[in-house]
């Protein structure tokens, strides 16, 4: 397979040329096209093997340009070193579009996050307290939200943010696409599956 086989758009597939990308990933080959399609992906898969790049591709592809003051997608991740990762993928990835992309995280003040909020965003990277935290205080609107990923999922339920992750979901848009990655399956996963994901696609590698 090729990346060509996936009707990505011009931009997409220039930006993944410069990034050196022969072909998808397995994870990329298996879990892209029920993603670009709009279902509900829950996909068991370790950080390595192209995850990012098989969720952030298909969501570029479906926002295409930046369009209106609030987030389009919202990416939860654990920590944010991951997130911070997750970003340059995305810059990586968007580096021939318009689209904007706001990261925060804890452990330092939220005002610089906000005001870069405030200037309009199109996707937003998150650990899920300091996403709340913000939209508690104001400065997130959530009804514009098509695209709710939530990655290392086994990692956040590991580290207590299920509470937080519970808050958000009653905050969304109920007709969304979802997406859950996760390294492990455990019947904690399932649950969460159960209460995420709508008729979900469920690919492992
Ligand atoms: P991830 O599992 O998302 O953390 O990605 C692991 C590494 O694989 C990152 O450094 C990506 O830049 C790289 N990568 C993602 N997709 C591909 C691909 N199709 N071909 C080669 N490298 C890739």
């Amino acid at each position: 397979a090729t990346f060509e086989d996936f009707n990505f758009n011009r931009q997409t597939l220039n930006a993944i040329a410069d990034a050196g990308y022969t072909e998808p990933t397995p994870i990329q080959q298996k879990a892209m096209p029920p993603i670009l399609n709009g279902q509900d992906v829950m996909g068991i898969a370790q950080t390595g093997t192209g995850k990012t790049a098989a969720y952030v591709l298909p969501i570029i592809m479906r926002l295409k340009y930046a369009q209106g003051e609030h987030a389009r997608a919202l990416i939860l991740s654990p920590t944010r070193e991951l997130a911070m990762q997750i970003e340059e993928n995305i810059r990586t990835y968007s580096k021939y579009t318009d689209l904007r992309v706001v990261t925060v995280y804890g452990g330092l003040g939220p005002k610089t996050q906000i005001e870069n909020i405030n200037k309009g965003v199109d996707i937003i990277v998150a650990t899920p307290g300091r996403y709340m935290d913000i939209y508690l205080a104001g400065h997130i609107v959530t009804k514009t939200l098509q695209v709710l990923v939530l990655d290392e999922a086994d990692k956040m339920m590991d580290m207590g943010f299920m509470p937080q992750i519970n808050r958000i979901l009653e905050v969304v848009p109920r007709k969304r696409q979802n997406l859950l990655f996760s390294a492990t399956m455990s019947e904690k996963i399932h649950q969460l599956s159960a209460n995420f994901l709508e008729f979900p696609t469920v690919i492992e590698v």
